[in-house]
């Protein structure tokens, strides 16, 4: 059961509700808020023995705006009976479904002067958000792993140089998240980390559970190439439920050869499923989905088309790889779009998602 407070609620309000709650046997009461830019809304989450707690003795008391009955099933990042996506501020970006934001950056950090070169063309194009990969799950151990933790000074500095306030950065050990919060600290937070879990983690429940219990980074949570959605959805729960509600689902395809010539089976098509079940926002990885820079006869390249079609869907994050120089990139460089297509593609998402805010509700 989740009881939902009206915005700016007292403290004594919540308290009252979660004293209330926890007089019934086996159940326990958490509080969770949602920090949007203008309001914040708190929700008490009853869990246990709740199925013989009446709804009726939560509505009606002062501050409380409603109180849902939930399935078991995504009880925390579920959409129950309607509820609306819960907005978040992290480090002065606004993370809500009213524009579609742009993750744009390297899929491996490498050296100072190719981030500098990334970091300097999103300012110019007014972008503040980038992806910058310091630990890298790869295939073979023979691989570029990444810089770890040696290069997150360095990355952080430039990122507060160049006004990025938001580093997409996945991390495959819970260890990554102190190296993260030491390196930010002693730079003086210059900029933001968005933790993200890569598909080859989305189960590892123990990660999970770690980013889930710190509340300082918002989660990029990517679903699992080799598993079903109701899978990876159930795994992003954990993250809420261990106390984090900051999460986005990324998809970024499945791992099969029907997906061929394309890297993965592009999952685009669960956009609204995901934003349906959950009330989640939505991101679309179309680099790792589609893995080449290969064009249609129409001059866009097949990445430009999935962009569409995820936007086109509802997505409202768009999370891609980009490299000043691809031939040098250490990892996926072949995927990497060059800064020549960072304002085609901001023009190009711009003009689909248009599009979409014009036709969505209109054919219902
Ligand atoms: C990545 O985004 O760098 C990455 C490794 O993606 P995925 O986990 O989706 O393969
Ligand atoms: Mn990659």
């Amino acid at each position: 059961m989740i009881v939902t407070f009206e915005p700016e609620v007292s403290s004594s309000h919540v308290d009252a509700v979660i004293r209330l709650a926890e007089r019934y046997e086996g159940v326990t009461a958490r509080k969770y808020e949602f920090r949007g830019a203008a309001t914040t809304i708190t929700e008490v989450h009853l869990i246990g023995s709740t199925a013989t707690v009446p709804t009726g003795v939560f509505e009606g008391l002062p501050g409380v705006l409603k109180v849902v009955r939930v399935s078991v099933k995504y009880r925390l990042i579920g959409r129950h009976a309607g509820m609306e996506t819960p907005e978040f501020e992290y480090n002065g970006v606004r993370f809500d479904e009213r524009s579609v934001m742009l993750f744009a950056g390297l899929c491996a950090v490498d050296t100072p002067e190719h981030v500098k070169e990334m970091m300097a063309a999103l300012q110019a194009a007014g972008i503040h958000t980038t992806r910058m990969g310091a630990y890298k799950p790869r295939t073979s151990p023979y691989d570029f792993q990444g810089l770890e933790k040696a290069c997150l000074p360095w990355v952080f500095e430039l990122a507060g140089k160049y006004g990025i306030k938001v580093i997409a950065m996945e991390v495959t050990h819970a260890r990554h998240v102190d190296e993260i919060r030491a390196a930010l600290d002693a730079a003086g937070a210059p900029t933001g980390v968005m933790l993200q879990i890569g598909t080859r983690n989305t189960q590892n429940f123990e990660l999970l559970k770690q980013v889930g219990q710190q509340q300082r980074f918002p989660v990029l949570f990517k679903r699992g190439m080799g598993i079903s959605l109701e899978e990876s959805l159930n795994a992003c729960e954990y993250i809420a439920s261990e106390g984090n509600p900051n999460i986005v689902f990324c998809l970024r395809g499945v791992k099969t050869h029907l997906g061929d010539p394309h890297r993965n089976l592009v999952d685009f098509a669960h956009v609204p499923v995901v934003r349906r079940q959950t009330r989640l926002m939505v991101c679309i990885d179309p680099s790792h989905s589609v893995g080449h820079l290969d064009k249609a006869p129409d001059g866009l390249p097949d990445i430009f088309h999935v962009v569409g079609q995820g936007i086109i869907a509802g997505a409202t994050m768009v999370l891609v790889d980009f490299h000043p120089h691809p031939e040098l990139a250490l990892c996926d460089g072949p995927q990497a779009l060059t800064l020549s297509h960072l304002e085609p593609l901001q023009s190009y998402i711009a003009a689909v998602r248009r599009t979409y805010e014009a036709v969505s509700h209109s054919f219902i």
